[in-house]
């Protein structure tokens, strides 16, 4: 299921269906993907993971570019 952001509108958002790989503290594999919902993450939380906080992060920093 989606987790609805705090930080990024992600409904009709560019980066809806970007999957991105997100190594957790394990060296385990998860994959995190923007929906119209909110994100998305593979792993077994059913919270909003840090997975998905981490990936949430890089669209509230204004210095990592924004691809509009
Ligand atoms: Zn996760």
């Amino acid at each position: 299921m989606s987790h609805a952001s705090d930080i990024v509108n992600t409904k009709g958002h560019w980066a809806v269906g970007i999957e991105w790989p997100v190594i957790g503290s394990r060296g385990d594999n998860y994959t995190v993907t923007m929906t119209d919902y909110g994100f998305d993450c593979d792993c077994i939380a059913y919270r909003k993971c840090k997975h998905i906080k981490s990936v949430e992060e890089r669209f509230d920093d204004p210095s990592q570019g924004r691809d509009t």
